[in-house]
């Protein structure tokens, strides 16, 4: 997809704060420094649009980025993040459920793994979320140039088997310095938002 206008609508810590405007959206979740920010970046072809804060997982709030008049990127922040008080985490773990759960133009999500390590518990959690209330998701396996390209079978059964995906659930092995994958996650996100 070209994308001409990229523009930060709001960093949300309310619902009441979520854009009313009805475009479909995509969301990206992963554990902090799994490559989440490089991937929207890459996505979007901009350098500094999506930005980690220099204390991952520490900026609670959910992104929204509207791309043209077409869609909406949405910007979940990194779980995970062991500095993070307990405390903090179940208020943003409710978060993230509360958008999860009742945004009705939620088209997808986008979900990352680390490629070169296995999924955590944490990594199955989400996904079985996401299966639970049937918001479509990609699985993608970030960091591949870091894997020879002989392993990247040995990466997908990895991240099949540790987050027991359903076997209807797509998987994408992304770079986002070689760009691999990059067509591959457009045309999924394009697909689930009817562009
Ligand atoms: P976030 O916390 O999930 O937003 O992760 P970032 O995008 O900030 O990336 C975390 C770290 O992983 C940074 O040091 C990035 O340079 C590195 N990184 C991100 N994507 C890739 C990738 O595709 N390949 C490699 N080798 N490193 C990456």
């Amino acid at each position: 997809m070209q994308v001409n206008d990229v523009e930060i609508i709001i960093s949300a810590v309310r619902a009441e704060q979520y854009p009313e405007t009805g475009l479909p959206e995509i969301a990206f979740v992963g554990r902090s420094n799994v490559g989440k920010s490089s991937l929207i970046n890459t996505l979007l072809k901009r350098n500094k649009v999506a930005r980690t804060s220099s204390v991952p997982g520490k900026t609670q709030t959910i992104n929204f980025y509207r791309l043209n008049q077409d869609l909406h990127f949405v910007d979940v922040p990194g779980f995970g993040y062991a500095k993070v008080s307990k405390a903090d985490r179940a208020k943003f773990a409710t978060m993230i459920e509360q958008y999860l759960q009742t945004r009705k133009q939620l088209a997808g999500v986008v979900q990352l793994v680390d490629g070169r390590r296995e999924p955590t518990e944490l990594d199955e959690s989400m996904y079985q979320y996401l299966k639970y209330y049937e918001v479509p998701t990609l699985v993608v396996s970030t960091k591949i140039d870091k894997v020879k390209k002989n392993q990247w079978n040995k990466t997908e059964s990895q991240a099949r088997k540790g987050l027991h995906l359903n076997a209807a659930t797509p998987w994408i092995p992304f770079s986002s310095q070689t760009k691999v994958g990059y067509d591959e996650v457009w045309a999924w996100i394009e697909q689930q938002c009817g562009l």
